[in-house]
């Protein structure tokens, strides 16, 4: 089984895990885990910023960001598809007491809608904002880091502050050919992960100035998310932050490479955003592809007429060039069952130019 569902499906490597084996540990309650604080220090030094906190997930991460910028009952600037929004289980509002506003499709909020937003600014009606959230990249596609310093500026100066989902700023900054610290400019904080592309086996990190990454520290406390001799998995973190990065450059073509023979296949669309291939099919269908790409060995993610597959460390050339075959076969086998006059360039016309690939990558992992 090929297995594109997402890149948070790797097992640590041989080296990682002997990293992990022979990792320095000590108290990081206590601030004594040297492997921690070494991922820590790491970890803000390449981000361009002072601290950094290693936590448990993603999640965690964005929350802490969150925590530390607002108030209960200030607005958040969130896109609809962000994972703080649809994917995070409501916790903005659970923890933070925020207030989402919230805009659809650009991936960045235009100019003209961010005017309208700080106009009423003041009005005794309204919440006032703490920040601007931003995700780089977003479903897979890097958002341009002219509009992201445009958004950010914007929001410094109104007085609110800016935070950068990075999940996977890794591969936006290996795809622009920047320094990670290049993609976290402008932000106030900023969320990485160490278990998606870079494939270790737990956690990410909120990077921010020294005092903010103390409160996020004291927020980490508040959740229960102190972590005793962490540098067991903070180890493996390490190994993949040093080791990793640049290899994603391998996903990323991987990714072009099965986009180009998936879009040739009747009836389906494909596009690659860095390591995603995002494939369009026919109205309603992606249920039916999926299950016909499983029974071909090939396992992805997706529902409506939107399919998600994902490269990451465990997917070889070979296993690309064997989903492609496999995917072809699934799609063979498809078209008579579909019955639809075998006319599967119907579909296809209807979707060239269609709606945004990038929707079906929202809401999953
Ligand atoms: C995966 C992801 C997260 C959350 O990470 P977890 O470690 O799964 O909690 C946050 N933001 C984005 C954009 C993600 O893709």
């Amino acid at each position: 089984m090929i297995d594109l569902r997402s890149d948070t499906f790797t097992r640590p490597t041989k080296e990682m895990r002997r990293a992990m084996a022979d990792a320095e540990v000590g108290d990081d309650v206590w601030g004594e885990d040297p492997t921690v604080r070494e991922l820590e220090e790491e970890t803000a030094a390449l981000l361009g910023k002072e601290s950094a906190l290693y936590v448990t997930s993603g999640h965690m991460a964005n929350q802490l960001g969150l925590w530390v910028s607002s108030r209960s009952g200030e607005e958040v600037w969130a896109h609809e598809n962000h994972h703080l929004i649809g994917d995070e289980q409501g916790a903005a509002v659970v923890l933070s007491r925020v207030l989402p506003r919230l805009y659809s499709g650009d991936p960045f909020p235009p100019a003209e809608l961010l005017e309208r937003w700080i106009a009423g600014l003041g009005n005794v009606h309204r919440a006032d904002p703490a920040l601007l959230w931003l995700e780089n990249t977003f479903s897979g596609r890097v958002v341009p880091l002219d509009e992201q310093r445009r958004v950010t500026d914007f929001a410094h100066a109104h007085g609110l502050k800016a935070h950068l989902d990075g999940a996977r700023l890794w591969n936006a900054a290996v795809h622009l050919g920047v320094e990670p610290a290049g993609v976290a400019e402008g932000f106030d904080t900023v969320s990485v992960c160490f278990s998606k592309g870079l494939g270790a086996p737990v956690g990410s990190a909120v990077a921010g100035d020294a005092d903010t990454i103390r409160r996020a520290r004291r927020g980490r406390k508040l959740l229960g998310g102190g972590m005793r001799q962490a540098g067991v998995i903070a180890a493996g973190a390490l190994y993949a932050l040093r080791h990793h990065r640049a290899r994603l450059a391998e996903d990323h073509a991987r990714a072009t490479r099965l986009a180009a023979r998936v879009d040739a296949l009747p009836g389906l669309n494909a596009v690659a955003r860095t390591n995603m291939v995002l494939v369009t099919t026919p109205e309603g269908e992606a249920d039916r592809y999926l299950e016909a790409f499983a029974a071909q060995g090939v396992r992805a993610l997706g529902g409506g007429d939107r399919i998600r597959m994902v490269m990451s460390l465990e997917i070889t050339d070979g296993d690309v060039e064997e989903a492609a075959t496999a995917l072809a076969r699934a799609v063979e086998g498809l078209r008579p069952i579909a019955g639809q006059s075998g006319d599967a360039s119907v579909h296809l016309a209807d979707h060239t130019g269609g709606p945004n690939p990038e929707g079906v990558a929202h809401h999953i992992a």
